[in-house]
């Protein structure tokens, strides 16, 4: 639980249309809790036609910063003051550091993602094949991610055009390390399938995303970003394949961890990751399932 809000508290957050359903504002808390920071962490319902304003409050109600969530993060760049070198790649920001007054934007997903990667065993991307289910925000994030660490990206879109827009973007930047293929089309051997898809997050039904005939043959490691709920149709088909599987709670907690860890400065060594694994975890509370 939090402490007491004094008149010195200070506010973080997150940003999202819809919000409501956030853990951030649970798993973030307990961080602070733990670090000892007279700060709260809450929860703003922001549409997209009033980004504007959100920002100019940021500025004007001194906030130490802010996550931005769906559907904003691609939205938010053209309104900050400066960007990372990695907002910049992916053209998107999950985090906003209000540097008194001049708003810093980063993107903390692909790192994230990364560290969730290696806490679940798969350290050594180089030369691997990865098959990556969507091109939204968060899927540019890991494009980039697996790219920068030489992996060969195969992106497959519902919306065939956003998969060849990111494939060619990666392309660009890690010299024709990702290539779009069909929804559901065969692509080749995948070593790891990532799902950065909204299919199969709750409550929308626990959809199954298209994937080629055959790929779980080879038993690629299979990472779904979803969550909520921990095992979705594609992780459950993955798993009686006999595939390691792993949820996006990892990939939540260490991106979360990453945005605490610039908003206060200090290493991300420093950051209390297993509060905020106990907070987030509704199987084992000391030892939680991650995937
Ligand atoms: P987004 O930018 O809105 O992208 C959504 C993606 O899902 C697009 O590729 C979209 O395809 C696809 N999609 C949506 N409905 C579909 C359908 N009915 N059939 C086929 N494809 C469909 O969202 P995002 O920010 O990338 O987030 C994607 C997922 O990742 C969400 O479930 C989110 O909760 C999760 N996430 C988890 C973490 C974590 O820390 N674990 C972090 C970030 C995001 P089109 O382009 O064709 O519309």
């Amino acid at each position: 639980m939090m402490g007491t809000i004094t008149g010195r508290t200070r506010v973080v957050g997150v940003w999202g249309h819809p919000v409501g359903h956030s853990r951030s504002p649970i798993m973030h808390n307990a961080a602070l809790s733990a670090l000892g920071l007279d700060w709260v962490y809450t929860a703003f319902d922001v549409p997209p036609a009033r980004l504007a304003d959100a920002v100019a409050g940021v500025r004007g109600l001194n906030l130490v910063g802010v996550n931005v969530t769906v559907p904003l993060k691609e939205q938010v760049p053209p309104f900050l003051d400066t960007l990372s070198d990695e907002a910049r790649r992916i053209g998107a920001v999950n985090t906003i550091v209000n540097k008194d007054g001049r708003l810093h934007g980063d993107s903390t997903d692909g790192g994230g993602f990364l560290r969730a990667l290696a806490e679940a065993g798969r350290p050594e991307l180089f030369g691997q094949r990865a098959l990556l289910l969507g091109a939204g925000g968060s899927a540019r994030a890991v494009a980039f991610a697996l790219a920068g660490q030489g992996c060969e990206v195969t992106v497959a879109n519902r919306t065939g055009e956003k998969a060849h827009a990111l494939a060619q973007a990666v392309s660009r930047c890690y010299r024709g390390r990702a290539s779009a293929a069909g929804w559901g089309e065969d692509a080749g051997r995948a070593d790891l399938i990532v799902n950065a898809t909204s299919l199969g997050l709750s409550p929308h039904g626990n959809a199954m995303p298209a994937l080629p005939p055959g790929v779980l043959d080879t038993r690629p490691f299979v990472y779904d970003l979803i969550y909520n709920p921990l095992e979705t149709r594609l992780l459950q088909a993955a798993r009686e394949a006999g595939c390691s599987v792993s949820n996006g709670l990892s990939m939540l907690v260490w991106q979360g961890a990453l945005s605490l860890s610039l908003w206060t400065g200090r290493p991300l060594s420093e950051m209390p990751i297993a509060a905020m694994v106990r907070a987030v975890s509704p199987l084992a509370p000391e030892h939680p399932v991650l995937g």
